[in-house]
């Protein structure tokens, strides 16, 4: 009987020591007792935050599919001794924050109310077989290229782990694919703000505005002095954005948002953007800073009559914005300043428009 119990109490531990496929290439920081920060080597890397509390562990953002997220999730089960998944809660709805949901079965799937509605561009990936097709074969491609630079980099043992490690998840991505696989949905959304007690610490997500996707937020973690920035402060000198589905009042929002976590009595000892090592908090401003000028300037440039064209001189990233930078030729994200330029012009336009039809008020 005693040797029963033995064995049975071994075999969990064999199950957890069993490596995934990819585990190798699992990174994990672990920044507090109760924070782990987890990312794949070698993919432009995407922050995965978990965090275990009283009331069972929470996972910030899955990753790309299945095969990917599970080896990560071993490796962090590993780090806490425990896998009693309470909560998952995805930043936004673009696929390697979302995909690996499946994964969580146990756990309420938590996001904005927009979340749901943003997710059915990964469920046209798994149902219409165009779309899956393009999918694969932009993976396949992406493996191909890195395939043929693997000799390249022959030697230089750091960039040939990354280079190794990028190809893996593309393999693994591939094969999630090719199977397919279940877009897992939120049953728990929020307008604005929701607050989970969690026991010893609390979550709290805000909703950002409609900017990077529809359904961006922000989660605040006070009693770690934490706030997970998600997409909305992507990496440090990364440009903000102001897109084609943002208005007038998002912007107010984006501004209004970061106001209130910049606020002194507010305590961010760390800020954990989508894809960059930790920042700090000092790090909102800029994000904030060029919300509020590039709105003021592109209301004040109307006012005065200028055209786009000379706004978009006035307003040129390199003298206004030192500190922000544009991505090179390529990057999902070239060319976003003037984007933003582009769609603060319709905003502002639609605002004037509206003052103008509306009564006087003397
Ligand atoms: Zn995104």
């Amino acid at each position: 009987m005693v040797g029963l119990v033995r064995i049975g109490m071994l075999v969990p531990l064999l199950l957890a020591a069993t490596p995934h496929a990819g585990s190798e290439y699992v990174c994990i920081e672990r920044l507090s007792p109760r924070v782990v920060l987890a990312y794949w080597l070698g993919t432009g890397r995407c922050n995965l935050t978990a965090i275990q509390t009283a009331k069972g562990l929470v996972m910030i953002d899955t990753e790309m599919s299945p095969r990917i997220m599970t080896p990560i999730k071993a490796r962090i089960e590993q780090v806490f001794g425990r896998n009693d998944w309470a909560y998952v809660i995805n930043t936004h709805a673009h696929d390697n924050h979302a995909s690996g949901n499946p994964v969580f079965p146990g756990a309420v799937v938590v996001g904005h109310e927009n979340l749901p509605r943003d997710m059915e561009w990964l469920v046209a990936k798994q149902v219409d077989p165009e779309r899956k097709r393009q999918d694969i074969d932009h993976a396949v491609g992406i493996l191909q290229n890195l395939q043929a630079v693997l000799p390249q980099v022959a030697g230089q043992r750091t960039n040939a782990l990354r280079i190794l490690g990028e190809m893996q998840f593309w393999r693994l991505y591939i094969q999630d694919m090719k199977e397919g696989f279940e877009v897992v949905k939120p049953t728990l959304t929020f307008p604005d703000r929701q607050v989970l007690d969690l026991g010893d610490l609390t979550l709290e997500l805000v909703f950002f505005g409609k900017g990077h996707s529809l359904s961006d937020i922000l989660i605040y973690v006070p009693q770690e002095k934490l706030l997970i920035s998600g997409a909305t402060v992507y990496q440090r000198a990364h440009l903000p954005e102001v897109a084609e589905e943002t208005q007038l009042a998002d912007v107010q929002r984006f501004i209004a948002v970061l106001d209130s976590f910049l606020a002194p009595d507010v305590q961010i000892h760390r800020v954990i953007p989508s894809h960059s090592p930790p920042l700090v908090k000092s790090d909102l401003r800029p994000a904030r800073d060029y919300y509020v000028k590039m709105l003021a300037g592109v209301r004040a440039a109307r006012q005065e009559g200028l055209t786009f064209e000379q706004t978009t001189q006035r307003w040129a990233l390199r003298t206004n914005f030192p500190a922000l930078r544009e991505t090179p030729p390529g990057d999902w994200a070239h060319g976003m300043h003037d984007r933003n330029l582009r769609n603060l012009w319709r905003i502002v336009s639609a605002e004037r428009q509206k003052a103008a039809s509306e009564p006087s008020k003397n």
